[in-house]
This record gives structure tokens, sequence and C-alpha cells, in this order.
């Protein structure tokens, strides 16, 4: 069978708290091999749609397609073991854990749905964690990270933390990559280097959904931008055209 160009597609999908439409009637799709970009101003509905995605959130109504199959509604570790792993916009480390812990924990989800996958699939399953403990490893070395494998994250500098969530992100193998504004808090250096990341990440084809705010880095590194305004989709294009775009300008401006 073909590769499906389009990788995950959101169809009509809405979100309602109450009486707010955090996310209204969103056709979105995802291009496999390529950096979507999800921007608009606070409160848009950025990170309701990730919850959405990874399954945080249920949608009130819609459709959410991966790889041409239906996965609405399923829960996270479903997901996440269909290749859909998310990153948090205010990041979730465990202070009291080492760097590698960190990196390791939650990616299991790629490999077994549930304890009793973990019982029937008992050997595999041994296996798999170590090629997971692998795969970490061969992940921190790559950030430069290794070296700090057994300390605590918290004695790590902010922007380590950041990475540190970015391997374990990485370890879960994912098909597609939500990052939830993966440059808040980073400096001008580190921004330029988690670019060059993303960039790298798309050369080896993963699929990425990229929500953030700092537009230097969405311009650089998005394929294709979706711009949300008050839960809706009020413009897509193109970086050059979204930059164009007195529609989207008036959405920040009027914000
Ligand atoms: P963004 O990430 O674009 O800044 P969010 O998706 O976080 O925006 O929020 C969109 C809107 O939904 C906001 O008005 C926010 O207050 C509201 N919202 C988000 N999550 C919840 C929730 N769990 N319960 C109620 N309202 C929420
Ligand atoms: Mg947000």
């Amino acid at each position: 069978e073909m590769e499906r160009k389009i990788l995950l597609e959101t169809v009509g999908l809405e979100c309602h708290f109450g009486g707010l439409r955090a996310v209204s009637n969103l056709d979105m799709r995802l291009e496999r091999g390529k950096i979507t970009a999800l921007i608009g101003p606070n409160g848009a509905g950025k990170s309701t749609t990730i919850n959405l995605l990874c399954g945080f959130v249920t949608p009130t109504a819609g459709r959410i397609l991966l790889d041409g199959k239906d996965v609405t509604a399923r829960p996270p570790h479903r997901l996440a073991k269909a290749g859909m792993v998310r990153t948090f916009q205010n990041g979730r480390l465990f202070s009291r854990m080492s760097v590698f812990e960190n990196a390791q924990i939650g990616n299991s989800s790629r490999m077994a749905a549930s304890v009793f996958d973990v019982v029937r699939r008992g050997l595999r399953w041994r296996t798999e964690e170590v090629n997971l403990r692998r795969r970490v490893r061969d992940l921190l070395d790559e950030f430069g990270l290794l070296a700090d494998a057994d300390r605590l994250v918290t004695e790590l500098p902010y922007g380590k933390q950041r990475q540190v969530e970015m391997v374990r992100a990485l370890a879960g193998s994912p098909d597609v990559l939500l990052l939830d504004e993966p440059a808040a808090g980073l400096n001008s250096v580190e921004r330029e280097n988690l670019a060059l990341y993303l960039e790298e990440l798309r050369g080896r084809g993963l699929t990425m959904l990229l929500v953030e705010h700092h537009m230097g880095l969405v311009m650089k590194v998005a394929d294709h931008v979706v711009v949300l305004n008050f839960g809706s989709k009020i413009f897509e294009g193109t970086t050059e055209k979204t930059q164009k775009s007195s529609v989207v300008a008036e959405a920040y401006l009027g914000r």
C-alpha cells in the first residue's frame, strides 16, 4: 500500500469547556515528514488542540485520523502506542528523579498499553525495556547529556531540562511529535540549536506539530502554518503568506 501524504488529520474537531469553545470546527492536516506550526494569540486553543490530539481531552465533536485510522477519543496510552507523542508547555519533569529516569519515564507506553500487556508479552517486554534504555542513552548522548545522566534533573540549567523532555518524547519513537512551545524560556543560542534540531528530526522523516510563540523559530522551520484565534482556524498557508496576512496581524493586535 502507498504511504499516505497526510499522516494526521482533524475533521470538524470541537472542544467545549462549558460555554467556552476552546476549539471550534477545526480541520487541520499534518503532512508526513513536515513541520506544521500551530500559532495564535494566548488562549486561542493551541494547547487544547494538542490535548485533544494526544487524548488528554476528549473532543466534544469531530474526528481525529491517524494515518487514515479513526483514533478519536482513544485514551492517551493507546495514542502514544499508535505513535502520537507530546511535550508540555510548562514542562513535566520529576524533580526528585535523575536525568536518565526522567528521560525514560512514561515511555513504556509505546511498548505496552497496560499491565496486562506486560504480562502477556513476558520476555519480549524485557527486550523492549533494554531497547528503550539503549535508545534513551543514545538520545542523551546526542544532546550531550550523557555525563549528566545520573544527576538530579533539577541540577541542570533550564535549557538542558527542556532537552531532557525532548529526549523523553523521542524515546517513545513517535511518528507524530506534538511540541507545545518548546522554545519557551530558551535563550537565543538554545533557540537556534532547537531550530537546527527540529530540522534534523524532519530530515529523519519525523512529522511534527509545532505550537510556538516565538515567531522567529516558526518562520525559520515551519513548512506550513495554521493560525487559530478564539478556537477557530482563521488562516493557513506558507510562512511567507502568514507573515503577509492582514487577518493574522489583526488577530495578534486585537488580543
Ligand atoms: P493557548 O494554548 O492557545 O494559549 P489554550 O488551549 O490553553 O490556549 O486555551 C484555550 C481556551 O480554553 C482558554 O480560554 C482557556 O482558558 C480554556 N481552557 C483550556 N483548558 C481548559 C480546561 N481544562 N477547562 C476550562 N477551560 C479551559
Ligand atoms: Mg498553550
